[in-house]
This record gives C-alpha cells, sequence and structure tokens, in this order.
C-alpha cells in the first residue's frame, strides 16, 4: 500500500497554544482513500528545520508528503522557500495566481497589495492553483516518486485545498480504501485484546485500537476497528464479517458489544 507523510509547520503549534487539527483531518482524509501515513511531524517555522525534516521525509520514500501552515503573508510564513531549498530551486511569482487575485479584488495586478504578492510565490516548475477559500495557492512538486502538496495553514483553506485539487488524484493512484467504525465493549482492555489480536490474523488489512483513554462509563471500552480492502464495498463486507466473529467471541464470554 502506498504511503504519507504529514509536516505541520508553526511555531505556535510546537508552543502548545494551537491544536495541530490539519494533521488530524489530513490523516483521517488519506487513511479512507486506502493510504497508511507512516508519520507526523511538526515543525518551527524554521526554513532550515523544515527542509531538514522534509529531506529526511523524502529519504524515506513515502507516495505523498503534505505540508500544512506556512504560506501566508508574513516574514514567519517560510515554507516555499523551504521547498525551494529541498529540491534547488528557485522561488518565484506566480502571475496566474496574481490575475485570478486581480479579478478576485476587481483591482488591476499591480494595485494588489504586498500581502497578496508575497502569498502568489510558489516554487519554479511547480504546479500551483488558487485557493477556493482563502488567498494562498496551493504548491504540488513532484520529487522523485513522492508528490509533495503545500497546504495552507487555516483549517477550512487546507481542506478546501485538499477537496480541490488532491483527494481525486490520490484516491485515483492507491488502489485501495478504508472504512473505520467505533464499538463498545463490556470487558477490559486486556480482555478483549487478545480477541483482537486472533482477528487482525484472520482478517488481512484490520486494524483494532481498543481506547482505554476514551472508556465510557456505563457504555464500555470504544475499539475503534479499521478495514482496509479494493474497495469501499470490499471494506464493507470485510467489516461485517469481522464485526460478525467478534460479537460472538465477547458473547460466549458472557460479555456485550454494541
Ligand atoms: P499560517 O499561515 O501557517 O501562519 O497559519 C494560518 C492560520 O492557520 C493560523 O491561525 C494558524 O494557527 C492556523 N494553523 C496553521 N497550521 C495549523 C494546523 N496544523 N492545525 C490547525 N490550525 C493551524
Ligand atoms: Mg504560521
Amino acid at each position: 500500500m502506498m504511503s504519507a507523510e504529514i509536516f505541520a509547520v508553526g511555531d505556535e503549534l510546537c508552543y502548545g497554544r494551537v491544536y495541530d487539527t490539519n494533521s488530524f483531518w489530513l490523516a483521517d482524509q488519506v487513511t479512507k482513500l486506502g493510504v497508511i501515513v507512516n508519520r507526523i511531524t511538526c515543525v518551527r517555522d524554521k526554513v532550515e528545520d523544515l527542509r531538514t525534516a522534509l529531506e529526511e521525509g523524502l529519504g524515506r520514500s513515502p507516495r505523498f508528503i503534505f505540508i500544512t501552515g506556512g504560506l501566508g503573508p508574513t516574514p514567519d510564513d517560510r515554507t516555499i522557500e523551504a521547498i525551494a531549498k529541498l529540491v534547488g530551486r528557485n522561488v518565484v511569482t506566480e502571475d496566474l495566481i496574481l490575475g485570478e487575485m486581480a479579478g478576485r479584488r476587481g483591482v488591476p495586478v499591480k494595485d494588489l497589495s504586498p500581502g497578496l504578492r508575497s502569498m502568489a510565490r510558489t516554487v519554479e516548475g511547480a504546479e500551483c492553483y488558487p485557493n477556493p477559500v482563502g488567498w494562498a495557492p496551493i504548491t504540488i512538486v513532484t520529487v522523485g516518486g513522492t508528490l509533495l502538496a503545500a497546504l495552507p495553514g487555516p483549517p477550512k483553506e487546507m481542506q478546501g485545498c485538499f477537496t480541490t485539487y488532491l483527494s481525486e488524484k490520490v484516491a485515483g493512484v492507491t488502489g485501495y480504501r478504508s472504512i473505520s467504525h467505533r464499538i463498545y465493549v463490556t470487558m477490559y482492555e486486556s480482555e478483549v485484546f487478545p480477541l483482537l489480536e486472533d482477528l487482525a490474523r484472520s482478517f488481512d488489512g484490520a486494524y483494532f485500537k481498543p481506547l482505554v483513554g476514551e472508556y465510557k462509563q456505563n457504555v464500555g471500552l470504544p475499539v475503534e476497528i479499521i478495514v482496509f480492502g479494493e474497495s469501499e464495498m470490499v471494506c464493507r463486507e470485510k467489516f461485517v464479517k469481522l464485526l460478525s466473529s467478534l460479537k460472538q467471541e465477547v458473547t460466549a464470554r458472557g460479555k456485550g458489544l454494541i
């Protein structure tokens, strides 16, 4: 199966002041599209730190690298610079983006603010597409076998860009999908774990995780189940079989499952 890495960029994330919801959302999306996310990295707004982190990521040869943040108009937004250094190309201003910005603003290109101009920067030779929600465009470059995409930081913009420009691209090449479901069992983690291990052995592409941290009084222990398969239909069929087999094992022990 294809793999991905996600890089979230921002000092505020590393200071613990803003939740990295972008990585969480992206990981969920690409997992559904049948990609295995092998690593999520959070880095500060430092060109050299980001460049190094990306270089290490590329060294692991994932099929996709998704970067979020650092595309804004302020001097701390350095993601484009880091990618340019990574691939040894120049930072350029994209005329098509300037034109699109001018059209939306209803002004000639020459009257665009320095902030907008700075957001129209991309990496020489990259694909660069307008942001359907905000201003900073998305930049996509291919390095060896890795598609590397830089998405804006604001969650709604990141989601809009991913949905508009990447989800179909990713869906078209993975050959897999996944579905996830959360069930509750009236068992301790140590009781249910061996049952889950047995299931994982008999169902290829199934992942289980008892979530003790989210135990619900009077309901039970949540167990997250993810099933991978060649299509959503295959995933569903596998899931139904898997669930009925787990239910049998749980009820045979006098316990409940919902
Ligand atoms: P930036 O362009 O990186 O300065 O980010 C613009 C806005 O998006 C700021 O409010 C950031 O805190 C927010 N943001 C950036 N990265 C993330 C992330 N990974 N998760 C949630 N919000 C983020
Ligand atoms: Mg930032």
